[in-house]
């Protein structure tokens, strides 16, 4: 297994009586892509604060390759990038100007401090935007000024707060190109966001947090395989059937005679859904096999559950 860039242990943050973040643990290895999912208020943004060192925990302990990045914060300066959800870009600043600003706070002069900036602006596309007004930009250039000013430095660890909320479509098809661009340089990325099946595929891995607590860390694959959503919901399978017009209507009165079949209907000619119930493994196999025997089958397809309902379920459950 990979070193831990990061590693975080029981984090917690309150603001008077609201525990923001209660317990949180997790490690990111290097050059991983892992996405924080969770509804509002789960303690998201609160978690990715003190990451990047913009405020402090009430307990817990955060390690950056090796270093405690509460004891010697400036040692990390410049190797974790912070793109927050937003931002206010001053009056009377052009994009250069901006992102200049960023290069000298970084302590980089003359041609090598030219060279920085021309690089995260063509990095962001932003080339030919140089001489425009920040302020006066739409939502997705300015995420773009967000995103070149806080890789002003190269650094190796980038987090971002909701990066892709509020873009259209084309905006947000750039951002992941600029993700997969930035995983291919080998930086590590931590990115929040409510838009799931997004991180989904974008990340490696995902933290899915409510009420400021962890409820699952896992590759996404692993989430939507989670059984907890069979459990509480059944699992629903479409057939394909064939025979003269009324096969559908036979196959759904043999599914609603069955007490492991639930909600079966006729979707479009020759094709059935039906919600099914039961165990699964061998049970499932001689279910089916039993019904293939009596129908005229052609497809059987389990229809996948939602990344969201998957993480909606286990919400619920968390409740
Ligand atoms: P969202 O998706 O809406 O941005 P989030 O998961 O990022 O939510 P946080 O912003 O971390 O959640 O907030 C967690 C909780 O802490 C919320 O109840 C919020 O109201 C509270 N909170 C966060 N910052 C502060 C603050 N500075 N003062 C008081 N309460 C705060």
């Amino acid at each position: 297994m990979a070193e831990a860039l990061l590693k975080v242990e029981g984090l917690a943050r309150s603001f008077g009586a609201v525990q923001a973040v209660r317990g949180v643990s997790f490690e990111l290895e290097r050059g991983q892509v892992v996405g924080l999912i969770g509804a509002n208020g789960a303690g998201k943004t609160t978690t990715m604060r003190i990451l990047v060192g913009m405020d402090l925990q009430d307990a817990g302990q955060i390690w950056y390759d090796g270093v405690d990045a509460t004891a010697e914060p400036w040692r990390l300066r410049g190797r974790i990038g912070w793109m927050p959800d937003a931002f206010n870009p001053p009056p009377h600043t052009t994009v250069w100007e901006y992102v200049d600003f960023y290069a000298r706070a970084f302590g980089l002069k003359g041609a090598a401090r030219w060279a920085e900036v021309q690089r995260v602006l063509a990095f962001c596309g932003l080339g030919e935007m140089e001489e425009r007004m920040v302020d006066r930009l739409s939502k997705g250039e300015t995420q773009r000024v967000n995103l070149a000013r806080m890789l002003v430095g190269d650094p190796e660890l980038v987090v971002m707060d909701e990066p892709a909320a509020g873009l259209d479509p084309r905006a947000r098809v750039e951002f992941k190109h600029c993700v997969r661009e930035l995983r291919q340089q080998g930086k590590t990325l931590l990115i929040s966001s409510h838009i799931i099946s997004e991180l989904a595929e974008m990340c490696d891995a995902v933290i899915l947090m409510d009420k400021g607590q962890i409820l699952r860390n896992t590759p996404c694959e692993v989430l939507q395989a989670e059984p907890v959503v069979e459990r509480r919901q059944g699992v629903w399978y479409e057939f394909a059937v064939v025979g003269d017009t009324g096969a559908g209507e036979v196959l759904v009165q043999g599914l609603l005679g069955s007490s492991v079949w639930q909600q079966a209907a006729v979707v479009s000619p020759g094709r059935v859904q039906a919600l099914y119930l039961g165990a699964g493994g061998e049970a499932l196999a001689l279910e089916l096999r039993a019904l293939a025997a009596q129908h005229c089958l052609t497809e059987v397809v389990r229809r996948r559950v939602s990344l969201e309902q998957t993480v909606i379920d286990l919400m619920n459950g968390h409740e």
